[in-house]
């Protein structure tokens, strides 16, 4: 059923119409079953259907599921912050800003970085510097410290040209050398950024820790944000880490900073946090970052009508009590590690896997030109070809970027953290299949 009055994401084209999950499947209406290969947008992070979230989220609507948070703080929200703070690090303390969607989180960081100077009476530190391929959300600022070309080029005269840095893209490296021996060339564009622009002028440098959507998980090397936690402390501006994507689990750490045993001063949290259970987000910032706010002003100016409901903060507290209870965190390295394998040795089949790269159960697979190994022009539409495929063939897999954005073909791996050996096997099973389908479909 293709209505003309819902706006779906291609105008042109028919969606099938879910009828229900469970775990790691989905079903549609014709009764077609799909492995959820990609958790949805990186999203459903415990599979569908879970009944103590169901549970949780049936419990806390009984007793209300909104307040505003001007008015009223609740049980539920104080709880998620607390366990939050109790996840993120041993060394500070972080205070939970409450939100709806990876974008707000992203917009808030932006802002608490900027009012964070401007409460100890420095002004003019409003710049926010990050990465090309980087993504950071749809709204406005997010859009302006987000490297995604095709996401920006529309609205590009409304946007701040905050993009200034190299990403750690090893697989193909701006600089055309190899990691150790490029003593992270690209690392050091951060500190001549900031030097070129000026720090006076930059409130914050943010990076997602696993570059996702518009980069397919590239990953950076070991002493890659050790390095860029450096530059920031010497420049003194901020580190916002992006954990939309990344955050509680996905990697096979709680927060996937802990990688490189590094600490931002605000991290963003999203997707994962309800895992589709219900939207909601936060940004977390340190005490550091909080103290001139609670000292000055007292106000952190941001928040949204939604912000902090209870219903929202119930489910995901329900979530971060699922993910610890059920060891998610240890069964994304487990079921991340097999499924790395067993897509490794795909490599040798299909020369036309480029680069597979990623942690725990967030897992980039990057394809190239099988005889000359360069990048796949956007025109060919293989990104599209490859998605489209294994959703015939009941698997989901999520389309995103490689390259330079614009061309470049990858999909991301994000099976539900939940996932088990069988499913799994089934997995690589359903996407060997399709493999050998667009093999047998390319021109040769
Ligand atoms: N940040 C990152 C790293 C993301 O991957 C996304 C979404 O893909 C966002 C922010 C924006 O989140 P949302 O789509 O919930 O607004």
């Amino acid at each position: 059923m293709a209505s003309a009055y819902l706006i779906k994401p291609h105008l042109h084209r028919t969606y099938p119409i879910v009828q229900y999950g469970k775990g790691i499947y989905l079903y549609d209406t014709d009764g077609k079953k799909y492995i959820d290969g990609c958790s949805g947008a990186v999203t459903a992070n415990l599979g569908h259907g879970v009944q103590e979230i169901i549970n949780a989220m049936n419990k806390q609507a009984k007793k209300v599921a909104f307040v505003y948070r001007s008015q009223f703080t609740s049980e539920a929200a104080e709880a998620l912050a607390e366990k939050l703070n109790k996840h993120i690090s041993r060394h500070t303390h972080y205070w939970t800003f409450l939100v709806n969607s990876g974008s707000e989180a992203t917009e808030t960081a932006m802002k608490i970085a900027i009012q964070y100077w401007q409460e100890q009476g420095i002004n003019g530190k409003n710049k926010i510097l990050s990465r090309w391929l980087s993504y950071h959300g749809i709204t406005l600022g997010a859009l302006s410290m987000s490297g995604h070309p095709t996401r920006r080029v529309r609205f590009v005269p409304l946007l701040e040209e905050f993009p200034s840095v190299s990403p750690p893209y090893c697989y193909r490296c701006p600089y055309h050398c190899t990691y150790p021996s490029c003593r992270l060339r690209c690392a050091d564009e951060l500190e001549e950024a900031i030097i070129r622009i000026g720090a006076e002028h930059i409130a914050a440098f943010i990076a997602e820790p696993i570059v996702g959507a518009a980069g397919a998980a590239i990953t950076p090397p070991d002493e890659y944000y050790k390095r860029i936690r450096n530059i920031c402390d010497r420049h003194n501006i901020l580190f916002i880490a992006d954990e939309v994507m990344t955050g509680l689990g996905r990697t096979g750490k709680m927060f996937a900073l802990e990688h490189w045993n590094v600490e931002a001063d605000i991290v963003t949290l999203g997707k994962g946090l309800g895992a589709g259970y219900t939207p909601i987000a936060a940004t977390l910032a340190s005490e550091r970052v909080m103290e001139p706010i609670l000292y000055g002003s007292g106000v952190v100016m941001s928040g949204h009508t939604l912000s902090a409901n209870p219903l929202s903060a119930a489910t995901a507290l329900a979530v971060l009590e699922f993910i610890e209870k059920h060891q998610l965190v240890q069964n994304a390295n487990k079921i991340g590690g097999y499924l790395f394998e067993q897509l490794r040795s795909l490599q040798a089949s299909f020369g036309w896997i480029g680069d597979i790269r990623g942690k725990g159960l967030l897992i980039g697979m990057e394809f190239v030109h099988p005889k000359t190994k360069e990048m796949i022009p956007s025109s060919l539409a293989f990104t599209d070809m490859v998605v489209t495929i294994a959703q015939k063939n009941g698997l989901l897999v999520y389309p995103s970027a490689s390259g330079n954005g614009k061309d470049g073909a990858a999909i991301i791996i994000a099976p539900p953290l939940t996932m088990n050996q069988e499913e799994a096997a089934e997995f690589v099973d359903l996407l060997t299949r399709s493999f050998v389908e667009i093999d047998h479909d390319l021109p040769t």
